[in-house]
């Protein structure tokens, strides 16, 4: 038996080796991607500033500012992924109300679903509901799931909708992301959450992304005493649930 068991724990790290191989190369071409357009448009600017109107260069040197934005995130996240690996994450809890959070990243992210199509979403409970947890990263926890949420629409539905919903269960606050999306096979529910891993599919080879943005996720719940799981349904569209204790 324990000849059984020590073959499965080495096909196990020999997979997650493979899938380091292949997230190093994701990830050096996920940052070498923005880098590439940060270069060619500042070097379009310096070539031609004199000819280039008001206009353009307003448009050239946003393309730039949302680039940096996209590099800064994804080291942003790997930072995270790294720190939630070696154990030296910091989480400072403090007292605030969920209402108020969801309608900050509501107003943040309303737009940039609307630019992809998207329309984006809330149902909040009248009374107001208090947390103890780390503000900062329940906003990136529900960021991240929107992020995904809006990379994963379905460009062949005409109405795509992302819905944040907010519920009071007691000593609980249940939070609901869903969205109408590609949806996600079941196969894949129980893996999606494991570092470095894609699905592979003819719905999802174009679009880029690192595997580790729902580990980060979970371990940052699971940190601070929540859970999370999922109801997904392939071409239909995906549900995430946070739980938290009320502080
Ligand atoms: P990635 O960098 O690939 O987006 P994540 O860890 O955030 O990594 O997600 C893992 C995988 O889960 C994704 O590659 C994608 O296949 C799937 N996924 C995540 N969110 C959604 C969603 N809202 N709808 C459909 N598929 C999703």
């Amino acid at each position: 038996i324990s000849d059984i068991t020590g073959t499965k724990e080495l096909e196990r790290l020999k997979k997650i080796d493979q899938m380091k191989t292949e997230f190093l190369s994701t990830v050096s071409h996920e940052l070498r991607t923005p880098l590439a357009a940060i270069k060619a448009y500042s070097e379009s600017i310096v070539d031609s500033l004199e000819i280039l109107d008001t206009e353009t260069l307003k448009d050239f040197m946003e393309t730039i500012l949302n680039e940096a934005d996209h590099l800064q995130n994804l080291l942003d996240e790997i930072l995270d992924f790294s720190r939630l690996e070696m154990k030296t994450i910091n989480i400072k809890k403090e007292n605030f109300s969920i209402n108020e959070l969801i309608e900050e990243i509501y107003v943040a992210n309303k737009n940039k679903a609307e630019i992809n199509g998207v329309k984006l979403y809330k149902v909040l409970p009248k009374e107001n509901i208090i947390v103890n947890l780390d503000r900062t990263r329940v906003k990136q926890i529900l960021s991240n799931l929107i992020d995904n949420a809006i990379k994963y629409s379905d460009k062949r539905k005409d109405l795509k909708f992302i819905k944040i919903t907010v519920k009071d269960e007691k000593d609980i606050v249940l939070i609901l992301v869903e969205d109408n999306g590609i949806g996600i096979a079941k196969e894949h529910h129980d893996k999606i959450f494991e570092k470095f891993y894609r699905v592979d599919s003819s719905l999802t080879y174009e679009i880029s992304g690192t595997g580790i943005g729902l580990s980060v996720v979970k371990e940052l719940v699971e940190i601070q005493g929540g859970k999370i799981w999922l109801k997904s349904v392939e071409g239909k569209g995906t549900r995430f649930y946070i739980e938290f204790k009320k502080g």
